[in-house]
């Protein structure tokens, strides 16, 4: 990695380059640590532009720490609908409780209190306390990883968490050590050099050393100093080693429908993949025929009084792919059976989260 004599030297450029170069984004106008925090957590899975209209619609149903503690489940879920990673936003509502009872609403500004909130990891830690409180702390997520690997053409394997780490220590240490000339640190929001600096990494790795397609190495402010560019390698880091290859699981959806027009959902277990969340009825590790479906469906005391197949879909996780295929069946009027409910469009529309796995059959669920 770079030495720290190095890391000194993109500090500056870096911020000159972000002051003309800073997009203008919901959550920089004011940069508070809740709404920080919900930015971070959001932009964690999904790209800035995508995330936007989600940022507006959660900060105006829960504007602070204490609306998000006392938020009902069923309607935090439909807040993040579309977002994914449902446990993310759980874990945003434990800690939200924590911060409500031990830190009267307000996150604290203090960087190691901040990593013993649940679902707070260093990255987000160090995002919240540098661009809201000013705090020198590094924020290293992919992109400031990518940036560095690439200026000081390492080829590390950045998913080392030991690589990580080292990344964090040696920023920190530049950052508290850091002196910025007094007429770049007057431009800087609030003054704020930490805030600015990390804020300038992820911004230089999200529109200029893109992590896909080449870097627009001409319209970098790093271009003097980079290795890789020099080398021209950079298209050949970061090195990351092959992720595990995911497992395929086949999986069976049925959509049942009853005489009112309504479909059976079941709920997730609480914990594991999807935890807790709606689905409509579903065998996992099993690709059902028609009368296997029927089958298990009178099992449940429901009738098969009309059967369909829908096309075939899957969904990637992270270490699973489902391969789904699906049924549409017509159950006449039955009891729901135990841990299902019958939910009605409306209800689905409103009352009801399904993930987004089931993407493919929410057009059926009139979704
Ligand atoms: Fe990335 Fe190119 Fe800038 Fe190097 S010069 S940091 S490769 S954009």
């Amino acid at each position: 990695m770079l030495d720290n004599y190095h890391l000194n030297q993109l500090a500056e450029p870096l911020l000159a380059w972000f002051v003309d170069h800073a997009r203008v984004l919901p959550w920089r106008e004011r940069p508070e640590p809740y709404r920080v925090w919900v930015s971070e957590i959001m932009l964690q899975q999904t790209r800035v532009e995508a995330v936007k209209p989600y940022y507006e619609r959660f900060l105006k149903a829960l504007p602070d720490v204490a609306a998000l503690a006392a938020c009902p489940e069923d309607q935090l879920m439909k807040l993040w609908e579309g977002l994914g990673y449902y446990n993310r936003v759980r874990n945003m509502q434990k800690a939200a409780v924590t911060v409500t009872e031990e830190y009267d609403g307000v996150l604290p500004a203090d960087y190691g209190k901040l990593l013993e909130l649940k679902g707070i990891g260093s990255y987000t830690a160090g995002a919240i306390a540098s661009i809201a409180y000013g705090i020198p702390v590094p924020a290293v997520d992919g992109n400031v990883l990518r940036i560095l690997t690439r200026v000081a053409a390492d080829d590390t394997d950045i998913m080392k968490q030991s690589f990580r780490s080292a990344v964090e220590a040696q920023l920190g240490e530049m950052m508290r050590e850091l002196t910025v000339p007094e007429e770049l640190r007057r431009v800087l929001r609030d003054e704020n050099v930490p805030g600015a600096l990390n804020q300038a990494m992820m911004e230089l790795g999200a529109t200029v050393c893109v992590p896909n397609g080449a870097p627009l190495c001409e319209q970098c402010p790093l271009a003097s100093l980079c290795e890789a560019r020099r080398a021209g390698t950079a298209l050949e880091l970061p090195h990351k080693a092959a992720p595990k290859a995911r497992r395929i699981e086949p999986v069976t959806v049925v959509l049942a429908e009853d005489a009112e027009g309504r479909f059976l959902l079941q709920q997730r277990p609480e914990k594991g993949l999807l935890a807790g969340l709606w689905q409509p009825l579903l065998w996992e590790g099993e690709a059902l025929s028609a009368e296997e479906v029927c089958a298990r469906l009178e099992a449940l005391g429901l009738a098969c009084e009309g059967i369909e197949p829908l096309p075939a879909a899957k969904h990637i996780f992270s270490h699973i792919e489902w391969r789904m295929s699906g049924y549409s069946v017509c159950v006449g009027s039955a009891e729901a059976p135990a841990g299902c409910v019958w939910a009605s469009r409306e209800q689905l529309q409103n009352e009801y989260t399904l993930p987004g796995a089931f993407k493919a059959y929410k057009k059926k669920l009139g979704l």
